[in-house]
């Protein structure tokens, strides 16, 4: 059986990469979600187990010596990981999955998954991420800082990724992801 492909979005704190993926699956089941663990705080209106696992950094460190997450990595202070169980199961089931991880996981799921599509969300400018992250509101100064200093470390990668996408207009964004989505999905089935 053929194996599921595996997506990989990245792009820096505010870009809209949650809006993206949420607005994608509202009319698109091509791929599914891999929600991810992280330690940091349950922001207004996340819900447990779709937008994130929400656990303690004791259970986080357990899940890794067990060798859990794909990949896991410490963003904006707090750790963050891929399940390894949901992810291996579904791409050996033929199922293909979407990761939305920073770029730090990234290039640990490069190591592994060679064959990955890896799709980076960019911001029209820094200044437009700034007014983003503002409008979202869930930050206080000191995490807006250091995201946007994040960010500008994120940018950098950008050239190991198969993939850039400007969100300067969500109906375009999520019309460009979707085309990139079913572009590999064709060539895979092509093969
Ligand atoms: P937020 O806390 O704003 O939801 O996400 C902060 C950052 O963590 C984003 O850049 C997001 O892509 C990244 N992130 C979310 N889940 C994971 C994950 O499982 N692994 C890694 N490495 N980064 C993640």
């Amino acid at each position: 059986m053929t194996k599921g492909l595996l997506f990989v979005l990245s792009g820096p704190s505010g870009v809209g990469k949650n809006t993206v993926l949420d607005e994608l699956f509202k009319d698109f089941d091509g791929v599914s979600y891999s929600v991810s663990a992280t330690t940091r705080e349950r922001r207004d209106g996340e819900v447990e187990g779709e937008d994130y696992f929400f656990i303690s950094e004791e259970e986080f460190k357990e899940i890794s010596e067990d060798d859990g997450f794909i990949e896991s990595a410490v963003v904006h202070g707090h750790y963050y990981g891929t399940p390894k169980k949901f992810v291996d199961q579904k791409l050996e089931e033929g199922e293909d999955i979407i990761l939305e991880i920073d770029t730090q996981g990234a290039e640990q799921v490069r190591k592994k998954y060679p064959e990955a599509v890896y799709i980076f969300l960019l911001p029209p400018s820094l200044e437009e991420l700034e007014n983003r992250l503002d409008k979202r509101g869930s930050e206080s100064d000191k995490s807006k800082n250091i995201r946007l200093k994040n960010a500008r470390q994120e940018l950098k990668e950008v050239h190991n990724y198969d993939y850039e996408v400007i969100n300067d207009n969500l109906t375009d964004t999520v019309r460009k992801i979707k085309k990139i989505i079913i572009k590999e999905q064709k060539r895979r089935d092509s093969q």
